[in-house]
């Protein structure tokens, strides 16, 4: 019927675009897609009144035992976990500064963060009224001295905000220094890991390190709800996230998690924890090798490994010789795009190449990827 939303075309009939995402987990392209149990997870608790609180403190122990984590508490997004987790720092499990906040009275409120960390998801952390402490520089070929770390954290000081996100502008100090140094002083260290995943071991990996709070985004590679994330860590930092987060009323209450999203990212927790990662890798390794076979003298297809966010899983680099490779690259871009099936590929670190990253390619839809590419560099070239 013209003007309705049908269940099976949603999109079709909202006239949005969809496409074969070689590009990789964005959360502007959609993140990634929720495997069945996950769909079937959130449309069992949708059918269902249950008291939040409960359900969350449920989940968390679920996720917590499923990743070896010694406690978890869901977040709608990885963002949002960045903002309660340095809240939970700032206050600590005390009711009373929790209601307190956003006043600032007696509360800590320096974070100390490697320049070279700095990056737009960022805002999350500075939407609290903190003062961002940096150290190091972006542009040197030397780790800040661990003086300067140690100086960085005079008191008040909230936590240390790490990020794992790939490749460094200028080298940073070791995590584990940084944990050490931290501890000393009785900072707690928050590690923005949103996108570390896989290897699926990192879950518990950097808890295990020591790191206070570790966070994860659910809708990238975990492929739960695309509004959920995980923090990791602490039982009483987390209990103190609890103290912030939706329901309850004060400045974490705008980041609500419903049911759904709670009962999706435990489906999803558990059907990550049981996937075939070595077969998943080999997969993204034999679809390079068909795409590294289209090159042309004109256009080089090299594999690429690890990927940006330092995922060991390769992808392809597509990059367009002589000086109006910029000028091919686009038209193959929007040649791909126009295609059918539609298809996304990544951005590069220049305007002449482009990445395919297999991360996001279901089985049944490489062929696709690869006759597409295959037929739009036939004619650009
Ligand atoms: C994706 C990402 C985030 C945000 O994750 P959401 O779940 O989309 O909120 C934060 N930090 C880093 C490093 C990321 O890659």
């Amino acid at each position: 019927m013209a003007g309705t939303i049908s269940a099976t075309s949603v999109y079709t009939s909202l006239g949005v675009r969809t496409f074969i995402n070689a590009a990789g987990e964005y959360t502007r392209l959609g993140g990634s897609r929720m495997p069945v149990p996950v769909v079937e997870a959130m449309r069992a608790a949708a059918a269902h009144f249950v008291e939040i609180e409960e359900l969350q403190a449920r989940v968390g122990e679920r996720i917590a035992a499923l990743t070896g984590n010694q406690a978890a508490y869901v977040t709608c997004g990885a963002a949002a976990g960045l903002f309660l987790a340095t809240a939970a720092c700032m206050i600590g499990a005390n009711q009373t500064k929790a209601r307190q906040l956003p006043n600032l009275h007696g509360l800590p409120t320096r974070v100390v963060v490697h320049r070279a960390h700095r990056n737009p998801f960022d805002y999350a952390v500075r939407t609290l009224p903190v003062e961002l402490i940096e150290i190091g520089s972006t542009n040197l070929n030397a780790a800040p001295d661990e003086g300067e770390l140690v100086q960085a954290m005079t008191p008040p000081t909230a936590a240390v905000l790490y990020v794992l996100a790939g490749r460094t502008p200028s080298p940073v100090l070791a995590l584990e220094r940084v944990i050490a140094l931290a501890h000393e002083r009785g900072v707690p260290v928050i590690v923005d890991a949103a996108a570390q995943l896989p290897p699926r071991e990192n879950l518990w990996r950097f808890t295990q390190m020591g790191a206070d709070l570790v966070i994860f985004s659910g809708g990238k590679d975990l492929r739960g709800p695309q509004s959920s994330g995980l923090i990791l860590g602490r039982p009483d930092l987390i209990a103190a996230c609890a103290l912030i987060g939706a329901p309850q009323y004060g400045i974490g209450r705008t980041l609500k998690v419903g049911k759904e999203e709670l009962a999706g990212i435990a489906a999803a927790v558990e059907w990550y924890m049981e996937q075939d990662e070595a077969a998943r890798a080999q997969a993204a390794e034999d679809l390079v090798d068909c795409l590294c076979r289209l090159g042309l003298p004109s256009v080089r297809v090299e594999r690429r490994f690890p990927n940006e966010a330092d995922q060991p899983i390769a992808r392809a680099w597509v990059h367009f010789e002589g000086a109006d490779g910029p000028a091919r690259r686009n038209r193959v871009v929007e040649l791909l795009r126009a295609g059918n099936p539609s298809i996304e590929v990544g951005p590069g670190e220049t305007p002449d190449c482009f990445y395919v990253n297999p991360m996001t390619v279901d089985a049944d839809e490489e062929e696709m990827v690869l006759a597409g590419l295959e037929q739009a560099l036939r004619e650009v070239g």
